[in-house]
């Protein structure tokens, strides 16, 4: 469904977000997480993407086989990185092909696999160049949908950390939401105050469109250092950290901390009217499960208050 529908039926929404699988086991595997998920009824899925060899297939697959075997409707990512302009008209060919209804506009990272890449060789530097382009094929009307795709972009409550200028950003951010963008996914973060900031500083900068938090719910502390590294720049209160340290290293007592932190994070969105929350699942059910039981809900499309 196109996301202006999707806010106009839901007052919120809940998605997930999974990755491509890299082996036939893992892919297996997600086919049963995705099962259990799908009875929440998310409003929608996004599935990353990596701009290296083999990655870039494997998201394309995952995406038609939730459109074509799941209830889900997929959202895939898209990267400027390591794309010609062909490329990138190939990628939106084919999702249209498949009536995919959104997709995520990113400027994305360069995969580890390909060591000095020149950026200058892209046919879009920045997200916002590449919601231009996606605009541009919208026009065209080979996708199914009269509107063509909807597009999502990227947002940092605590800062892109590639900008240190915090105004400049939002001025980025803007232009990515001028050229186009339908709604904004913020990147994950663990304090809620980092995001209703956020929120106030968009709506100061003109910034008007639906804004989705991202939440990720700590399962191990592995996964908490890997995080770190991936969401670089992302703040683990002390609070938190001294939580997940009185475990003293038993997973489950870390996983339980992480679900009950995302817990209160969630009920605190929905207290204060967030657009709408997004789960960075790791292809995982579990926690998910527990955090829409905790909070009381059944059926995200079905969420009165
Ligand atoms: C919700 C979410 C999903 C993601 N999914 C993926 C994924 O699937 N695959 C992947 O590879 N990465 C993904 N990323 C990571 C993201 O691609 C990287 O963080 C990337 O470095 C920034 O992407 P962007 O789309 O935010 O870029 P942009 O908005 O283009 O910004 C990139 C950087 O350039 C700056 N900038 C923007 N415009 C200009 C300009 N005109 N002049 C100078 N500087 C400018 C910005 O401030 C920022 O620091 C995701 C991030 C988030 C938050």
């Amino acid at each position: 469904m196109h996301i202006r529908d999707i806010f106009e039926q839901s007052p919120t929404t809940f998605s997930f977000e999974f990755m491509p699988p890299k082996t036939d086991a893992a892919a297996e595997q997600l086919v049963v997480i995705v099962d259990e998920l799908q009875k929440l009824r998310p409003s929608f899925v996004s599935v990353t993407y990596g701009a290296g060899g083999s990655t870039r297939q494997r998201t394309n697959d995952l995406v038609v086989r939730l459109k074509t075997e799941t209830t889900c409707d997929p959202a895939p990512h898209i990267t400027c990185v390591c794309h010609s302009e062909a490329d990138i008209q190939q990628i939106l060919q084919r999702y249209a092909e498949h009536n995919i209804s959104n997709v995520m506009a990113l400027s994305g990272d360069t995969p580890k696999s390909v060591v000095g890449y020149d950026r200058s060789q892209d046919a879009y530097r920045y997200a916002a160049d590449l919601v231009r382009a996606i605009k541009k094929f919208n026009e065209t009307g080979v996708h199914p949908h009269p509107d063509g795709f909807g597009i999502g972009v990227a947002g940092y409550p605590e800062g892109h950390p590639s900008t240190p200028n915090r105004l400049l950003e939002m001025d980025y951010l803007k232009a990515k939401v001028n050229e186009g963008a339908d709604y904004i996914v913020t990147q994950l973060f663990f304090d809620n105050r980092d995001f209703y900031d956020f929120r106030e500083r968009c709506d100061l900068a003109g910034i008007h469109v639906p804004i989705i938090a991202g939440i990720m719910p700590v399962i191990t502390e592995d996964g908490m250092r890997r995080m770190s590294q991936l969401a670089l720049g992302t703040r683990i209160p002390a609070r938190l950290l001294r939580a997940v340290k009185r475990c003293e290293g038993d997973d489950e007592y870390v996983r339980k901390v992480g679900v009950q932190w995302a817990t209160e994070q969630c009920r605190d969105l929905l207290d204060n009217r967030a657009n709408g929350i997004h789960f960075y699942t790791f292809n995982r059910s579990t926690a998910a499960r527990e955090i829409y039981a905790n909070l009381g809900v059944k059926d995200s499309r079905g969420l009165a208050v």
